[in-house]
């Protein structure tokens, strides 16, 4: 059983001896000169290149005085007696001692160090083969790539700026561990340099709607990519360190290509950072997720997607529209309102037959032509219609009427972006569920608000 505690000691400009004037003696002098000590070699025998260290040689045999003001001390010689009462005056002062190859004259061992700037790992095999503790030292040394001490240097500068950023002791422990294992895996991989890009739905808009999984790639990226209607939560106040790149695509603005973002995933995970693709909802529901992780999978670059709660989806939770209903729709159709341009592209007659939900997205410029294209291919005019405006954030509205008066009603209101259209029987069970929850007493909808789902508080413009 090891019984030693291992200690790191302050030796700096503390006076320490060494007994001895050989090979062995000079070892220990400089590890003490290595770490600042001030030395003092006392032997009658003196080596010429102990002369040549910053120490202070005494010519000539030990006497107990020699120990005074002393922090620790070395015997290195090869008289035993000398070693026997070296040891003794030692231990009668309460001063720490290592005779060299005697365990049973030491209070104190050295253990194999290996060293990488301020990174200092010393192993000890209690006495038992000294050889072993060698061998885990260089195995250590392989292990590390001698990376180790330049990355105990990048997080050093780190942890200082966490510990100013989070003011809680658990978020400041989890932060640091989390950026100590990200820098050993790249340490790791330093022979083969590559990131990792993870491509994340940050949800429709409230940002407690990201996934586990989402959440803990932002912590720990080097960089964010993020688009616009992204919660500014989510891309700024979670990493603060990350850097920042806005690649959101702006109307009418002149804004970046995508290829352009293909070529900035790229180049971040080919410098072997963590890089975050952060887009809103789902990144392959209308999010040219699809065209990025194509043109990362060419590349070669390595990369991960998470799944995010798609807009349609929110829309409809948020207001307790079922999408899909037993009785009254066999599925729901996502479907882009971008393509209804006046060349009819939509299979209108396809849409307008489906009993299915149909939820548009990107519907708001071109609400008239969807309208009429479903009523005049034989959607019938009662059919409601659901308009929901910023899904599942603080200030969502919605609003509902039929296919027939929804453009009259549309009048009323400032149609904004970003929307949502939900078309199909299910809408209804909006006014349903309301009406249900009406009758009940108040305290019966406090678990729906503790879920952030407060149906009550729900703006209605118009129903
Ligand atoms: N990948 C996204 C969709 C991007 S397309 C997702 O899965 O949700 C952009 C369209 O999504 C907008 O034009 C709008 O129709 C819809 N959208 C996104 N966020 C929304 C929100 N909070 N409320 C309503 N519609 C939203």
């Amino acid at each position: 059983m090891n019984n030693l505690l291992p200690i790191f000691m302050k030796l700096e400009d503390s006076p320490c001896l060494v007994v001895g004037g050989g090979k062995i003696a000079m070892h220990k002098i400089h590890q003490l000169i290595d770490n600042k000590a001030l030395v003092t070699a006392v032997s009658p025998k003196i080596s010429k290149s102990i002369y040549s260290l910053p120490v202070t040689v005494i010519n000539r045999r030990y006497k107990t005085s020699d120990l005074e003001g002393v922090k620790l001390v070395f015997a290195a010689t090869d008289d035993k007696g000398v070693n026997q009462k070296i040891y003794e005056d030692s231990n009668n002062r309460g001063l720490p001692v290592n005779v060299v190859d005697q365990p049973n004259l030491s209070s104190f061992y050295m253990g194999s160090i290996y060293q990488d700037g301020d990174l200092k790992i010393a192993v000890s095999t209690n006495g038992k083969c000294p050889s072993f503790g060698t061998y885990i030292k260089d195995h250590i040394k392989i292990l590390s790539k001698g990376l180790w001490g330049k990355a105990l240097d990048d997080l050093a500068i780190k942890r200082k700026n966490i510990i100013k950023t989070f003011s809680n002791y658990s978020d400041k422990k989890d932060a640091i561990d989390r950026l100590v294992r990200k820098r050993l895996q790249e340490s790791g991989s330093a022979d083969k340099p590559g990131g990792k890009v993870f491509i994340v739905g940050a949800g429709p808009g409230d940002p407690e709607l990201i996934t586990a999984k989402g959440l803990s790639a932002i912590q720990s990226a080097d960089v964010i990519l993020h688009d616009a209607l992204i919660h500014p939560y989510l891309v700024f106040e979670i990493n603060p360190l990350a850097k920042k790149i806005f690649v959101g695509k702006r109307e009418n603005k002149h804004s970046i290509s995508q290829e352009a973002i293909h070529k900035i995933l790229v180049e971040e995970a080919n410098k072997g950072r963590q890089v975050v693709r952060l887009k809103g909802g789902d990144p392959f529901i209308f999010g040219r997720g699809g065209e990025e992780s194509m043109s990362l999978a060419k590349a070669g670059v390595v990369f991960e997607v998470v799944p995010g709660v798609t807009a349609g989806i929110g829309a409809a939770a948020g207001f307790g529209i079922p999408l899909t209903h037993r009785e009254k729709a066999p599925g729901t159709l996502l479907v882009t309102g971008h393509q209804c341009s006046a060349a009819d592209s939509q299979d209108w007659q396809t849409l307008a037959k489906l009993d299915a939900t149909l939820v548009f997205y990107m519907g708001t410029k071109r609400f008239g032509e969807i309208v009429s294209g479903l009523t005049r291919n034989g959607k019938p005019l009662d059919t409601p219609i659901a308009i929901v405006q910023n899904a599942t954030m603080s200030n969502q509205t919605i609003l509902i009427s039929t296919l027939k008066n929804i453009s009259a009603e549309i009048e009323k209101i400032k149609l904004q972006t970003p929307s949502i259209i939900i078309i199909g029987e299910v809408v209804s069970y909006y006014r349903k569920l309301r009406e249900c929850l009406n009758t009940l007493p108040s305290q019966s909808a406090i678990p729906m608000q503790s879920l952030g789902f407060d149906i009550w508080q729900n703006k209605t413009v118009s129903a």
